[in-house]
């Protein structure tokens, strides 16, 4: 069987060498390839994967339940779902490749993204070892395509997908298939960086408060209208203001009991790697970082009633999310869309992923003025007409009363977590809690 790159299937490296190369490696399914030792969970079990390729599904076992409980929190995605999570795990196993089978639903986007997203320039942080512990390949496979390599091992697929739902699923070898992986690879180096402001704890200054925004954005993108300059005027310029603003409002009344540290990060649209760099070699130990708040695209459609919570169910600071809605006098929601995993897809991701507890609220759909009609009507148009365009500009913000609303909540939060002597942590069985738990006994 041959497959065609980006129609059939897509592959690229993590390691930094200019040629990928993979002969006759041998192909094996493992399920979702998950390994959850809290949940007594492990698609790679009793399996060597060395020198081979694996087959994985995308999402988590149970995404088709409809509400959001169960073993990987029913439809609600967890970071077990995430493809960037099947690729680290077949890191780990000391796979060659991975691919991924790509199925719309599950993936909760088209094949369409898949391709436009990994057949140009890949950006990866620089690591010492040049990507020496990464898969040789990674990539994905239309889910048409992955029928037919099943089929070519004499194996029927839908029949292997409903198996890998259940706990204690054994990886299928695919025998008589095997994997050839070459292409070159054109290797830049590029210089940026995140940008760090501190104020020091008056009582307990080696505690951290953490507040991140990411200041880079496209720069030149599609025209629209004879202009091709992506601002970013809401994603993230309004963050950053934020983020400056929040750090005047600490430093006034005089510093809080914990430090409060300042973080704009770089490279969010490339792949959250900015912040990927700062939370894997942290200026402040993450052991002594007691939280955060991330600020990604503020509101810029006026003042909601509601607060929605990404991610909530997660961690103990959903507790303090009730108490801050009070202070504004709003409600609060859980995210309408949990199966699209949006908790994994901003830079609260990647502390959240070494155990520091993030929070990730802001204004939902239900306005002040015109409730959840308009409130909906202005994110469908700020998705259509501005989001990753040239139409998010600065005119295009007319309300700045939401922004405000949430900027005072931002604050009341980390104010909290700098005044208390409180450790929240993830909920028991949360996925990044045995992260939390391994770096503060080490701290
Ligand atoms: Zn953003």
């Amino acid at each position: 069987m041959t497959a065609q790159y980006a129609k059939d299937y897509v592959a690229f490296s993590y390691r930094v060498q200019p040629k990928t190369e993979i002969k006759d490696s041998d192909v094996v399914f493992v399920g979702y390839g998950i390994v959850a030792p809290e949940k007594g969970w492990n698609d790679y079990a009793g399996l060597d994967v060395k020198g081979k390729t694996v087959v994985v599904l995308v999402n988590d076992p149970d995404w088709q339940t409809p509400e959001t409980k169960g073993e990987f929190n029913g439809r609600a995605m967890t970071y077990y779902g995430r493809w960037s999570y099947k690729y680290e795990e077949a890191a780990r196993q000391g796979a060659a490749a991975v691919l991924i089978v790509h199925d719309t639903e599950p993936a909760a986007y088209g094949w369409n993204v898949v391709e436009s997203s990994n057949t140009g320039p890949n950006y990866l942080a620089e690591s010492t070892d040049g990507g020496a512990k990464e898969t040789v390949a990674n990539g994905w496979i239309q889910l048409p395509k992955a029928k037919e390599l099943f089929a070519s091992a004499g194996q029927d697929f839908d029949k292997l997908r409903d198996a890998a739902k259940v706990k204690g699923f054994k990886p299928v070898a695919l025998t008589g298939v095997k994997a050839n992986f070459g292409f070159d690879n054109v290797i830049a180096k590029k210089l940026s960086r995140n940008v760090i402001g501190v104020l020091p704890g008056a009582k307990r200054p080696d505690e951290y408060v953490l507040y991140t925004g990411h200041w880079d954005h496209l720069g030149r993108c599609t025209p629209v209208a004879g202009d091709d300059i992506c601002n970013g005027a809401v994603d993230n310029a309004s963050g950053i203001a934020g983020l400056v603003t929040l750090a005047q409002a600490f430093k006034t009344p005089g510093a809080p009991d914990r430090s409060v540290v300042f973080l704009a990060v770089t490279a969010e649209e490339s792949g959250l790697l900015g912040s990927k760099f700062y939370a894997e070699n942290p200026v402040f130990p993450l052991a002594q970082t007691v939280g955060g708040v991330n600020m990604d695209a503020l509101n810029a459609i006026g003042p909601a009633k509601d607060i929605v919570v990404v991610g909530g169910g997660k961690s103990e600071l959903d507790a303090y999310v009730a108490k801050l809605a009070k202070l504004e006098g709003r409600t609060v929601k859980q995210e309408p869309t949990p199966e699209k995993g949006f908790y994994y897809r901003s830079d609260h991701f990647s502390f959240a992923k070494l155990g520091v507890p993030m929070f990730n609220f802001g204004s939902g759909d239900e306005l002040v003025e015109g409730g959840v009609e308009a409130g909906k009507k202005a994110a469908e148009d700020y998705e259509k007409n501005r989001y990753h365009a040239p139409g998010d500009e600065y005119e295009a913000i007319t309300n700045w009363d939401g922004m405000m609303s949430d900027l005072r909540l931002y604050y009341a939060a980390g104010r909290m977590l700098a005044m208390t002597d409180a450790w929240p942590n993830w909920v028991e069985g949360d996925e990044f809690r045995a992260a939390r738990d391994k770096s503060r006994a080490g701290k």
